[in-house]
């Protein structure tokens, strides 16, 4: 069995299974996740025979860090990480002035496959348990001995439809014994998945949920993110609507700003109207190009433009910053390949 991203309690279970004392269990999850220790033979504290007894019988699944790339401002950092199975996924750092943020990947690839991000191409390759969610914002802790303070599941998949393992990483991610996160510096992202909205708002947690909109209409909509027909804007705001008033929590709204697609002032009016009582934040993103899509960012006073129109009938807006785009590391630059022996080391 893995042990990697078991809890303090599991692994004090787990030695007593060996006759050991539970405070061997703490011994070995300081080993695991303080010190980056993933070899039962290095954890030298632990008499020899319950090392042999653990190798023998249990494996500790910590991804291999096969690169780690960093943007000259050095303010991003990117993480290749290949998982036992040879599953090869990204994940970023980004430093903002409150602290290192980790951009997660939930799923090997994504099966929404919107027509602008590169994530979800090849379609959906597999989930990722949350013990591999885990390890994505372990390895910036390891390589760069620093304190994470918040994530968003903003890398390749959508996290609602890899629900329970998400759920569990988060609450992984809360464990005082632990990375001690706040859900408050937790952001979930979603392409739209009306049942899992409804779902999530049960389970009140103060995360942040944000809303991949993108567009103000369905017509627009359908044609970016094929999972709009099966969750149409009616339906989705009104998951939303559901989302916000279950758990009094505000609701961010993405926007990828594509150069004549949905970028236009009455674009803008019209995404204004639609969101004129749902109280959100809505973060315009200039698109990130990808050679192989056909779509385009538009120039920058569109993207002003848009922004004022926004503001200036009432709705909180902001340009998104940038990060990482040299690297690689923007927002649905993240594509999985599947074949390791593909990509150079
Ligand atoms: N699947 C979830 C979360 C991962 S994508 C979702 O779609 O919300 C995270 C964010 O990156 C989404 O808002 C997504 O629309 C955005 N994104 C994807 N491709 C992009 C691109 N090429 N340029 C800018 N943002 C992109
Ligand atoms: Fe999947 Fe999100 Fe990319 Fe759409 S934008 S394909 S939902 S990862």
């Amino acid at each position: 069995m893995n042990i990697w991203g078991m809890s303090l309690a599991e692994l004090q279970a787990l030695v007593r299974q060996y006759d050991a004392p539970a405070y061997r269990g703490r011994q070995v999850y300081d080993y695991l996740y303080r010190r980056g220790v993933h070899t039962f033979a290095d954890m030298m504290q632990l008499p020899q025979a319950l090392r042999e007894q653990l190798a023998a019988t249990q494996r500790i699944d910590f991804p291999t860090i096969v690169s780690e790339q960093l943007s000259a401002d050095k303010r991003t950092a990117k993480v290749l990480l290949r998982y036992a199975d040879d599953a090869l996924v990204e994940s970023v750092l980004m430093h903002y002035n409150y602290g290192y943020s980790v951009c997660v990947s939930t799923q090997v690839g994504c099966a929404v496959g919107c027509r602008f991000c590169a994530s979800g191409q090849n379609g959906l390759i597999r989930n990722l348990t949350a013990a591999e969610m885990l390890a994505q914002v372990y390895a910036f802790q390891f390589l760069r001995d620093m304190r994470i303070h918040s994530f968003v599941l903003m890398g390749s998949g959508e996290p609602l439809q890899n629900y329970d393992e998400v759920l569990r990483f988060m609450r992984r991610c809360a464990d005082p014994e632990g990375l001690n996160l706040s859900y408050r510096n937790m952001t979930l992202s979603t392409s739209g998945i009306v049942p899992g909205i409804y779902r999530l708002a049960e389970e009140q947690l103060p995360i942040t949920l944000a809303l991949s909109l993108h567009a103000p209409n369905d017509t627009i909509r359908n044609e970016l993110m094929p999972i709009s027909r099966q969750y149409p804007l009616a339906e989705v705001m009104a998951a939303v609507r559901h989302y916000r008033e279950r758990t009094k929590r505000r609701v961010t709204c993405e926007y990828v700003l594509i150069r004549e697609v949905n970028d236009r002032p009455e674009h803008a009016r019209e995404l204004a109207a639609l969101l004129r009582h749902m109280r959100c934040h809505v973060n315009l993103i200039p698109l990130n190009e990808n050679p192989t899509v056909p779509l385009q960012r538009p120039e920058a006073a569109r993207i002003e433009t848009f922004l004022q129109i926004l503001t200036g009938e009432g709705i909180p807006a902001t340009v998104r910053k940038e990060m990482g785009r040299e690297i690689q590391a923007a927002c649905g630059q993240l594509k999985m390949k599947f074949l390791a022996k593909q990509r150079p080391i």
